[in-house]
């Protein structure tokens, strides 16, 4: 019941962003950020609705999405570590935190061997925070067409995770820079990459009205998060 008040809360604040800038609603895709939230939450968001959902962990999803019905699609949108490429091309429709090349090379192996073709957002650290996972956006330019020439990936666009800040304002201009590098890519692959997915609970509205075409919202949606534990217990 209130999951489902609050995604109708949510659709109302993405629809005034879109209309504030002239986008059609249907352009925003809502990933309902379920990491720390347990199965049961999950359900509860399905009855409402849902049926795209995000995760950071591996362990965590595989557990999770082995106990929720079959028909759900699943995106990483955290940072992947090598040792867990394998597992994530089988559970993820896309895997979102793309950080490095060679984390690229070893998705587009596993995808290889299960004959897949993973699509990918490459995820950039474009306020350069030592804190955070992403490409400086550089080595993202520099190394685009390498990513590009792997066969077993698809690149559909860029993420990127905002600084904090307790002014909602202050991080439009980070938002402006990821529209602006993907750009910058499309013109170095010569083709367009759909996906900008940007804006989380506390940010998305500036986003939308950046361009963003994803926003990945968890705790306006589920409330606030349970421990990794927690979160696998029903
Ligand atoms: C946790 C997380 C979110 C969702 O954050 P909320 O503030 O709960 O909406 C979005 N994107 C990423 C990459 C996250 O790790």
């Amino acid at each position: 019941m209130e999951i489902a008040e609050n995604l109708r809360a949510i659709q109302n604040r993405i629809d005034a962003s879109c209309a504030r800038v002239n986008r059609d609603p249907a352009s925003v895709t809502l990933l309902a950020v379920s990491k720390g939230q347990p199965p049961a939450a999950i359900l509860a968001a399905v009855d409402a609705g849902l049926t795209l959902f995000g995760e950071s962990k591996v362990q965590e999803a595989k557990v999770k999405i082995s106990l929720c019905p079959g028909h759900l699609r699943w995106q990483m949108i955290g940072h992947l570590q090598s040792n867990k490429c394998r597992d994530a091309v089988h559970l993820f429709q896309m895997i979102q935190s793309v950080d490095s090349l060679s984390l690229a090379q070893e998705i587009d192996k596993f995808s290889r061997a299960s004959a897949k073709t993973m699509p990918i957002l490459l995820e950039v650290n474009v306020a350069g925070e030592a804190s955070k996972f992403g490409f400086p956006p550089e080595r993202l330019l520099a190394e685009l067409e390498k990513i590009n020439a792997l066969e077993r990936i698809e690149i559909h666009g860029l993420m990127t995770i905002a600084p904090w800040a307790a002014e909602v304002e202050k991080v439009r201009p980070f938002f402006r820079r990821l529209r602006e590098l993907r750009s910058e890519c499309e013109q170095i692959l010569g083709a367009p990459l759909p996906h900008l997915s940007m804006g989380m609970s506390g940010d998305f509205e500036v986003a939308i009205e950046e361009g963003s075409t994803m926003v990945r919202v968890g705790t306006a949606i589920f409330g606030e998060r349970q421990s990794y534990k927690k979160s696998m217990e029903t």
